[in-house]
């Protein structure tokens, strides 16, 4: 495998910290927690999509767009990203969000995220939740098509063997800050979505023979959909990078139990672990991704499933801009002092 191979971007501020998480570590008494800061990799507030987007975006200039399109429910980090790569680039950006969320709470519709897509200078087009999204931005890039322009329609969360190479890059480069460390990593828990970012970890590892378990906490799809998405994308990305061993079903694992009633409805676990990793940790995860996937990651570490002693890296996807968007949960999470005692 060799990376350099594929046209990419140098636009995230690489490489992101990994740290330890000393104070988790103590209050949950399991294993040692460790942090993978892709929240900070620098475009528009950060987060995992700007890894994908490098080589996204460098499609898309290859091919000679000036356009991007992309989709995504109304709070989007996706979109968001994209929206800040195509400012940078000087690309026209066309966001598509769907109303996946049932609510009309002022903060979801404007604030957060789509705060910062109109400031980016994306244009904005609203669909009903339910909407075949990947679908729907064909006519629409048909339509700048008929104008003269030259789209380029990027796929829900960037998730394709192209972006999915944004996660083959963040594998080499924790395993080579592992090493540098001397640490030994046991298990890589993050949140799964849209799939690429495991796809990409897991191809990632693969092709280097590291032998460390990946666990994607779900948000959306059941486990054996997940799975199987997660699955399908990582041949993909194998064949991609020329791995012949492929991908074994086996290296792909997702615990889908912290989900919920659903994408981006919030549970207390997630509001839990939320005011956990602030109060204790200085650290602002996300009320869609990033706070089911640490409940998940707490609630396994209460219960004991990572052994005493071994090293959990917890990689942080980003997301923060959508805490804006859920005041009202936080708000009242506030007013009745939960937090576990912090
Ligand atoms: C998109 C996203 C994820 C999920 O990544 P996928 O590659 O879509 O599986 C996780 N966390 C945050 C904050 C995200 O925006």
């Amino acid at each position: 495998m060799h990376l350099a191979r594929f046209p990419r971007l140098k636009i995230a501020h690489l490489p992101t910290p990994l740290e330890p998480l000393q104070n988790l570590t103590r209050l949950l008494g399991g294993p040692n927690l460790w942090i993978k800061r892709d929240d900070c990799t620098g475009l528009g507030t950060g987060g995992n999509k700007t890894r994908k987007l490098e080589f996204l975006a460098a499609e898309a200039l290859a091919q000679g767009a000036d356009t991007l399109i992309t989709q995504g429910a109304v709070q989007t980090n996706h979109g968001r990203q994209t929206a800040a790569i195509a400012a940078r680039l000087g690309l026209r950006c066309i966001l598509l969000l769907e109303h996946r969320v049932a609510t009309d709470d002022p903060d979801y519709l404007k604030n957060g995220n789509v705060l910062l897509d109109r400031l980016f200078g994306a244009e904005l087009r609203e669909l009903p939740g339910g909407t075949d999204m990947n679908a729907a931005m064909e006519p629409v890039a048909e339509e700048v098509r008929r104008a003269g322009g030259r789209p380029y329609t990027i796929p829900g969360g960037g998730s394709n063997e192209v972006g999915a190479l944004g996660y083959v890059g963040c594998a080499l480069e924790l395993v080579h800050q592992a090493n540098e460390q001397g640490l030994v990593i046991d298990h890589i828990v993050h949140a799964t979505g849209s799939a690429g970012t495991q796809a990409g970890l897991v191809a990632g590892i693969a092709a280097m023979n590291a032998r460390i378990p990946v666990l994607g906490i779900g948000v959306r799809a059941p486990r054996e959909r997940q799975e199987a998405n997660v699955h399908a994308l990582a041949c993909r990305v194998a064949e991609k990078l020329g791995l012949r061993s492929g991908i074994d079903r086996s290296a792909v694992a997702a615990n889908c139990d912290y989900v919920g009633e659903g994408y981006g409805i919030p549970t207390p676990a997630m509001v839990e672990a939320v005011q956990l990793f602030a109060r204790h940790e200085g650290i602002l995860l996300d009320p869609v991704y990033t706070g089911k996937a640490a409940a998940g990651l707490i609630d396994l570490c209460r219960r004991g499933f990572f052994a005493k002693g071994t090293n959990v890296v917890f990689l942080h996807t980003g997301g923060a801009a959508g805490l804006h968007a859920y005041r009202a949960v936080f708000e009242r999470a506030s007013d009745r002092g939960s937090g576990s005692g912090g």
